[in-house]
Formats: C-alpha cells, structure tokens, sequence
C-alpha cells in the first residue's frame, strides 16, 4: 500500500532521497537551545489571508510564562479538524482587539462547546476558514482568549518561548484522544482482516455537512504541518486520509462548499462551522484525503491498525517552532513528496 498515493505531479514514491529529514528530526529548534529570557513579547495573529490579524502583548517571567495548551475533547478535535486543538491563553486585555472580534465582519464568531471548558465562543475567519480563537463563556476563565497557535506567526516567537512551548503545555482531557492518534505504520495482519476496508462516518462540528467513507486497508495517514493546515486548523497540523471518491457518500452536505486556496488542490468546507472536510488534488481527481479529525472515534474498531496501516509526517520544514514530532519512527518528508 505505501506509495500507492502520490502527489500532484509526483512520481507516487513519497520519500526521495534528500527530501526526507532523518528519524531523530524532532523540530526546526533541534539544535538551537535558548535560555528563557525574561521581557516583553508581542505576537502577532494573522488568518492565511491576512484579513483577520491583531497582536497580543505578552510579559515572560521566570515565575510565568503564558501558558499553553493541548485540547483532546471531541468537540475540539471535530471543530478544529485536528488530533487536537493548540491554544495560547491570555487576557483579552493583552490583545488589540477592542470589542469587534469580527475584525470589521471579515470573520464569524458562532456559539460551540468545548467538552472541559463549558460552552465558548468560536472565531474563524469567513474567507479562508483559518480558525483564530476561542472564547470561553462560562467560568473563571471567560474573561480569557484562547488564540489558536497555528495562526500565530512564527516570526514573532521568540525561540526560548517555542522552545518552553514543545516542553511545556497542558494537556486538557488527554484521554480523549483520537483512536487514529499516535498510530504507527505497521503490516496488515492477515488473521484480522487484512482485506476488509474501514468504513467510517464523519463530519463537521455543526452536523451540517455528514458523510460516510470506506477506506482501504493499510489506512494511510498523513500528518501536514503546511502553512494552510496550520491556519486552517488553528493547531499544529491536520491528518490526511486518502479514499476513493466512489467509496464517499455525503449523506449531509447542506453548508458544503469547495474553495481553492492553493495552486494545486481545492479543500470542501464547511461554510456553516467552518470545518475542514476534505481535500482533492487536480492531479487525482478520483480520490478525496478526508480530515481524519471529522472522523467518528466509535467507528475504529479497537485494533483498526491491525488492518494494515501507513504513518508519514509530511511539509516538515514548514513545521511551527513550538511543536515537537513525536520519536516515533516514521518518515518525516521536507515537502509533501
Ligand atoms: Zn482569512
Ligand atoms: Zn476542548
Ligand atoms: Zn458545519
Ligand atoms: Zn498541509
């Protein structure tokens, strides 16, 4: 199964020599070790079409650093079409926002749950979908703002503050991570199915946009750390899971929209929730990559893997400095081919 799927334009044998990074690769601050230095830090927040952007003001102290932190709860992981959602927490008097966080009606805040912080307010830009913030609306914290760190631009963390981020965050409700999470590339077992195909339903956080999708075995996952994954989801990437586009039925696809904001592929989103559904490269019109995060955890059965299974982390140079890959022995590629 492995290199069945190409890319665009590619010879389908992902991992040429020289576009790979090494095994022990972990982040782009790998040989770079700063102290914390205390001192003022200003951020700034773009969505990828820079219509929505503010700056956030940040004092780092020994004693405090602004904290981070990993959200596993389903209502996250759908919204953000991610294995999680990466938020920075600060007061909504360090950003420059004032009341409008519309930014002049470019984005569109819509009521949504997290399931460990109450209901929040959630904030994406209404061009390009980038997911920019979440409020929370209960609680001591509802005077916060969570900024989602995929779209804080990296020229603006500093590198002992991504550094103490790859070590330091909090994990919230950790045991709701997603089944497909973590996973590692192994043989299909012939005595547990090796041929059946997974069939999952999926959607977006709304329920406005539902389909049902059969994949092949040797369940392929891409992990893309790009500049588009990143705004789009707000996190630090999204997984790509290839299936035939015969083998889709959108059971719901009311709000369901399709825009191209790369050269190459056009992504099917939800216009409603904001939610990142799929994405289809002109060069292979026959397959859909579903976002793994829209895919129903009850629908892995629990030794899914054993059905054969292919990890990759895929466009690693375009790798936010505050995240870490995990050791885990799988092909890490420079770009997506
Ligand atoms: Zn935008
Ligand atoms: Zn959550
Ligand atoms: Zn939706
Ligand atoms: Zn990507």
């Amino acid at each position: 199964m492995a290199g069945q799927y190409g890319l665009p334009g590619m010879s389908g044998q992902y991992g040429l020599a020289g576009q790979r990074f090494p095994l022990s690769f972990v982040s782009p601050l790998d040989d770079v070790e700063p102290e914390l230095v205390p001192g003022d830090v200003t951020l700034t927040v773009q969505c990828q079409c820079e219509q929505c952007s503010f700056k956030v003001a940040l004092s780092v102290s020994r004693e405090v650093v602004p904290e981070v932190l990993r959200c596993y709860c389903r209502a996250c992981r759908k919204y953000h079409a991610s294995a999680f959602a990466s938020y920075l927490r600060v007061s909504r008097q360090a950003c420059d926002v004032g009341d409008d966080w519309t930014f002049g009606e470019c984005a569109r805040r819509s009521r949504g749950t997290c399931l460990a912080l109450g209901t929040v307010e959630r904030i994406f830009c209404q061009r390009c979908f980038s997911k920019i913030a979440t409020i929370p609306r209960h609680g001591p914290q509802q005077d916060d703002i969570l900024v989602s760190l995929g779209c804080v631009q990296d020229a603006s963390v500093p590198e002992f503050l991504a550094k103490w981020w790859q070590r330091h965050f909090t994990e919230v409700d950790p045991g709701a991570q997603a089944p497909w999470w973590g996973v590692v590339s192994s043989p299909a077992d012939p005595d547990e199915g090796a041929d059946c195909a997974i069939v999952a339903e999926g959607g977006c956080c709304c329920g406005s946009c539902v389909f049902s999708a059969a994949f092949d075995p040797g369940f392929f996952l891409q992990h893309c750390y790009c500049g588009l994954c990143r705004h789009l989801s707000g996190s630090a990437c999204q997984t790509w899971v290839p299936c035939r586009k015969n083998d889709i039925c959108w059971l719901q696809e009311a709000s369901k929209v399709v825009n191209r904001f790369s050269s190459h592929a056009q992504r099917h989103l939800c216009e409603r929730c904001g939610g990142v559904l799929a994405i289809v490269y002109d060069a292979e019109p026959d397959h859909m990559w579903m976002a793994a995060g829209t895919l129903n955890d009850s629908d892995f059965v629990e030794d899914f893997a054993a059905h054969g299974c292919t990890v990759v982390h895929i466009c690693c140079t375009m790798m936010q400095s505050w995240y870490r890959l995990p050791l885990d022995g799988q092909r890490r590629l420079r770009y997506a081919s």
